[in-house]
């Protein structure tokens, strides 16, 4: 779950990292209000989950509050990169003298954080690491010492920081690892960090993505979590737990497993048909899950045929089944369902739902088959 930057900078400050964080705005107007607060020269920053925002014309210096309210204007409903701009920080301004990168990172081939390092920072980090890949100070930290003293020297000295410099850059570097650890993120970046003219150090920019299965026992980050990009039906998803996504097909589709979610897809698709959503129920579908995962995927008219694909493993097959006609009698749909559901205990699942008059398949190929006959027959496109 990656957080805005003006998410990630609170979260660095209430670290003690140092930052200079102004307010949210919607509107031009809040804009205006808010560098009149703040008091000017401000910058305005679109607040978008992606990078290179200053390249898309997303960061720009305001002079005076109507200036502000004006840079809002032109960078709220921007696009940058496939994001919609719908809200801009206000920042004091400052003075630039020098912009380095830092980073920390989880390195998952080595199994152990990476922090990197560059005197280079600022909107051309990524050519950098392209073109000059050696001006990339790099230190892994071993978890079982944790961060060590000598690593941050080697971290200033190697990206060629003045000497009167490295305690802040020590000290920032090492609670910018507390974030890291305390918000069990995979990334925590500053870019740029900054010096002033007046030689204090600032993270300008921040960057943190929060390990999303972490997020149980985040629980001012995850309530803080930005949705606005799901689907009201996404919404719902995660709230009841279960991992979806709409799609614009015609079939619903409520399957255990990510993978077989996957397959079936593919065979529907491999049948003429077209998936009206991605859905994977988890294991131990119970008959709760079962119906709160119906009712999403029945919400949208779209749906003429529902498939319901099940590999009873731990979950038995005969469970699930009767989860199946539990949730049915609490709905009240004309949609057909074509109810597969192989593994352990699928005798049993076969004769309930047989008596309960539900479509069935023996094979994922005859399930996917008859739900895109049933959904064309229903008018499917
Ligand atoms: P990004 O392009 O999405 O990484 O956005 P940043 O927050 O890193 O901003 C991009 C660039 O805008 C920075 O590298 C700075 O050069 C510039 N910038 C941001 N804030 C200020 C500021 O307060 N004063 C000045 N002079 N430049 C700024
Ligand atoms: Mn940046």
């Amino acid at each position: 779950m990656d957080l805005f930057e003006y998410q990630a900078k609170r979260l660095f400050g209430a670290h003690g990292i140092p930052v200079k964080l102004g307010e949210v705005a919607r509107t031009p107007d809040e804009a205006r209000a808010a560098a009149e607060r703040i008091g000017c020269p401000v910058v305005v920053k679109a607040q978008v989950l992606t990078g290179g925002r200053g390249k898309a014309g997303g960061v720009k210096l305001a002079a005076t509050p109507d200036d502000a309210a004006e840079k809002a204007r032109t960078i709220l409903g921007l696009d940058i990169k496939g994001h919609t701009v719908k809200l801009v920080l206000v920042d004091p301004a400052v003075d630039i003298a020098t912009e380095i990168y830092v980073a920390i990172t989880l390195d998952r081939a080595a199994r152990r954080a990476l922090i990197m390092a560059s005197a280079e920072g600022g909107m051309d980090i990524e050519q950098v690491a392209v073109e000059k890949p050696e001006a990339i100070v790099r230190v892994h930290i071993d978890p079982a010492v944790g961060l060590q003293p000598y690593q941050l020297r080697q971290l200033a000295f190697g990206i060629g920081l003045p000497a009167p410099h490295h305690a802040a850059f020590a000290d920032l570097v090492t609670r910018l690892h507390n974030v890291f650890e305390a918000a069990d993120a995979t990334l925590a970046e500053v870019n740029p960090l900054i010096l002033t003219t007046a030689g204090e150090m600032l993270a300008l920019d921040g960057k943190v993505t929060v390990d999303a299965s972490a997020l149980y026992r985040q629980g001012a980050l995850a309530a803080d979590r930005y949705d606005g990009d799901l689907t009201d039906a996404e919404r719902a998803a995660r709230d009841a737990g279960l991992n979806y996504v709409d799609l614009d097909g015609s079939i619903g589709c409520l399957v255990n497993g990510a993978g077989l979610a996957m397959a079936s897809m593919d065979v529907i698709k491999l049948f003429g048909g077209e998936p009206a959503n991605f859905l994977d129920i988890g294991g131990g579908a119970q008959a709760d899950k079962v119906e709160k995962a119906l009712r999403i995927i029945l919400a949208d008219a779209r749906v003429k045929a529902v498939l319901i694909n099940i590999f009873g493993g731990i979950t038995r097959g005969d469970e699930v089944a009767r989860g199946i006609v539990a949730a049915l009698g609490n709905i009240a749909t004309d949609v057909p369902f074509v109810v597969r559901i192989v593994g352990t205990n699928a005798e049993a699942a076969q004769t309930i739902l047989a008596d309960a008059k539900l479509h069935s398949g023996a094979t994922l190929a005859e399930a996917a088959q008859k739900a895109v006959q049933l959904a064309a027959e229903r008018g499917a496109a």
